[in-house]
């Protein structure tokens, strides 16, 4: 197998120099086995995390272990009952290209229900983020004004098109024209606004004349800011993600002190509700529910997605630091190998 291993760990951005490409032998398969071929690798934010020490609510990666991730896999050999070479599954072998894991830790695709890759974006971990994390802590009510940054990527555009179909007014921010402009023709969103424009301030004060009634928190920083002077009285505030300061440093900290007495007393004047969420907590209690709400939703054309689809896998650093900057547009991916 060729895989990409983490190397030293990043300070700010992470660089090529973190990581190292290299080649490992892969053991014999023993009983309840399978061989998997990786065709899509999926980047996600909380990656970052995992490569740096700092305590979180998951172990770091170990320097020259291989990063981790989800994967849509092909089986190539199986010692399970339970698959046969052919078969797609949904897997966790990380970057890269083939891996030996027990079958068990895998959950078999259907190609004919949905595209393979939807399975690691809007019907997969970003897709139940968007749809617990709204549903269960938002609770939007029709009426209502649910706001949401990141709009264009898996999570932000899910959490726009469930807002709408639960009958409340949806707006979306995400940075430049071009994504602005997708989450109205492409997504079905109220109004989108964009955090890199001069005017955003007013544009959102624009946008929100009735307030914001739910805000689901991707980004942190001055977008978080402007957006909580919008809040109305007993808003809600799931807290999914803070994806401006996941390159953040010690010195680049000094820019984003905020008062925190003074945010408590915004919580506690307009009887706000701010939760946080690791997506694992709803798996239990929303996996089947999501599953069949979003692939009716999708298979009607009521729910789009858009995916950003990058080659190979010696590309997924450049990728990677691309998706904390905002130069994805959609759910990323990485073609590993052949689909
Ligand atoms: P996206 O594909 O939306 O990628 C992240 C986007 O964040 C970028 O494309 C960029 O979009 C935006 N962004 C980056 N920096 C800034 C900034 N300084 N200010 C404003 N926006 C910025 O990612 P996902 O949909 O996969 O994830 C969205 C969020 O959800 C992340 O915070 C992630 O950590 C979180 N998450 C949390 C989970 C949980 O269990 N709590 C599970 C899954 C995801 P733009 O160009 O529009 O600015």
């Amino acid at each position: 197998t060729t895989q990409i291993r983490l190397t030293s760990r990043p300070v700010g951005e992470p660089r090529d120099s973190d990581f190292e490409v290299g080649t490992a032998e892969l053991s014999e398969l023993i009983d309840g086995q399978v061989l998997l071929r990786t065709i899509y690798l999926s980047l996600d934010p909380y990656m970052r995390g995992r490569m740096s020490a700092a305590e979180s609510y998951a172990e770091p990666v170990e320097l020259g272990a291989v990063m981790i991730g989800g994967t849509v896999c092909e089986v190539l050999e199986s010692r399970s009952p339970n698959r046969a070479p052919g078969d797609l599954v949904l897997a966790f072998t990380g970057w890269q290209t083939h891996a030996v894991v027990p079958a068990r830790q895998t959950r078999r695709l259907d190609p004919a229900e949905a595209p393979i890759s939807t399975a690691l974006g809007v019907l997969g971990m970003p897709g139940l983020t968007a749809y617990a994390g709204l549903l269960d802590i938002g609770k939007p009510e029709p009426g209502q004004t649910v706001a949401v940054a990141a709009a264009s990527g898996p999570v932000g555009s899910a959490v726009g098109q469930i807002a709408k179909l639960k009958g409340a007014r949806a707006i979306g921010i995400a940075g430049g024209p071009v994504k602005c402009r997708a989450l109205i023709e492409e997504f079905g969103f109220d109004a989108a606004i964009d955090h890199r424009s001069p005017t955003f301030r007013a544009d959102l004060e624009a946008a929100t004349p009735d307030g914001i009634d739910v805000y689901f928190e991707n980004v942190g920083g001055p977008v978080t800011e402007a957006v909580v002077g919008r809040l109305n009285p007993f808003a809600r505030i799931p807290v999914c993600g803070v994806v401006s300061g996941y390159n953040r440093t010690e010195t680049s900290a000094g820019t984003d002190r905020l008062d925190l007495s003074a945010v408590l007393w915004q919580i506690l004047t307009r009887s706000l509700s701010v939760r946080g969420f690791i997506v694992e907590e709803f798996v239990p209690t929303r996996q089947a529910d999501f599953l069949r709400d979003m692939a009716g939703w999708v298979a009607q054309g009521s729910v789009r997605y858009r995916e950003d689809i990058v080659d190979g896998l010696e590309r997924a650093p450049e990728a990677f630091r691309g998706l904390l900057a905002g130069r994805n547009f959609g759910k990323l991916l990485v073609r590993v190998g052949e689909d």
